[in-house]
């Protein structure tokens, strides 16, 4: 089976925000929520200090702690669709469970209709052969999503040249997201 994930190149970021604005437009996000962020850190020391962006989303963990504490199984691991973790609108009871169990902070909740979102990786783009929104509209190419057990997709060539880390791993989710480090 396919092995899906991101990797990012967090050094090309030039904190643009464009993949939030993509995001947004092509997932209907509320105003003032994200389905992915741009976490900023301070690097160096004084006066040689320079800003680092981190852009995030859901990990679209193997071992989903969201899918754990979910009561009515509303967060899933779509196993016939790329093993991505979903959210099924129909089943939410906007409990939040699942935002307190998440160690990325990677949902929101939609006060407008009561339930909790999310990024998708853009799976109904995917079934239509596009790239995930916010991979199409970055600049600089920061994010490069596809199968990473598939030697041919660019996503396992970046793998293979470089070394990359996935974040709070002590946690034991499985993150599917690959942060380039060298
Ligand atoms: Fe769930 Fe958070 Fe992992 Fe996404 S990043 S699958 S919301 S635990
Ligand atoms: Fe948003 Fe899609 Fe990117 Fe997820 S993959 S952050 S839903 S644009
Ligand atoms: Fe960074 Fe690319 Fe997002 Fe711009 S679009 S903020 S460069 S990840």
């Amino acid at each position: 089976m396919a092995r899906y994930a991101m990797v990012l190149d967090s050094d090309k970021c030039l904190n643009c925000k464009a993949c939030q604005v993509a995001c947004t437009a092509e997932n209907h996000v509320p105003v003032g929520k994200h389905r992915n962020v741009l976490h900023q850190t301070t690097r160096g020391v004084f006066p040689e200090l320079s800003m680092k962006t981190d852009p995030g989303q859901c990990h679209h963990c193997d071992n989903a702690p969201c899918v754990r504490v979910c009561p009515t199984g509303a967060s899933f691991i779509n196993k016939d669709g790329g093993g991505f973790v979903m959210i099924d609108k129909e089943k939410c009871i906007g409990c939040r469970y699942c935002m307190l169990a998440c160690p990325y902070d990677a949902r929101y909740y939609d006060e407008e209709v009561g339930v909790v979102d999310k990024c998708t990786f853009c799976f109904h783009r995917l079934a239509e052969g596009l790239e995930p929104a916010c991979v199409e509209t970055c600049p600089t190419k920061v994010r490069v999503f596809g199968d990473i057990d598939n030697p041919d997709t660019e996503a396992a060539k970046l793998m293979r040249k470089h070394s990359t880390e996935q974040k709070k791993l002590e946690a034991g989710t499985g993150p599917n997201l690959y942060y380039i480090i060298d």
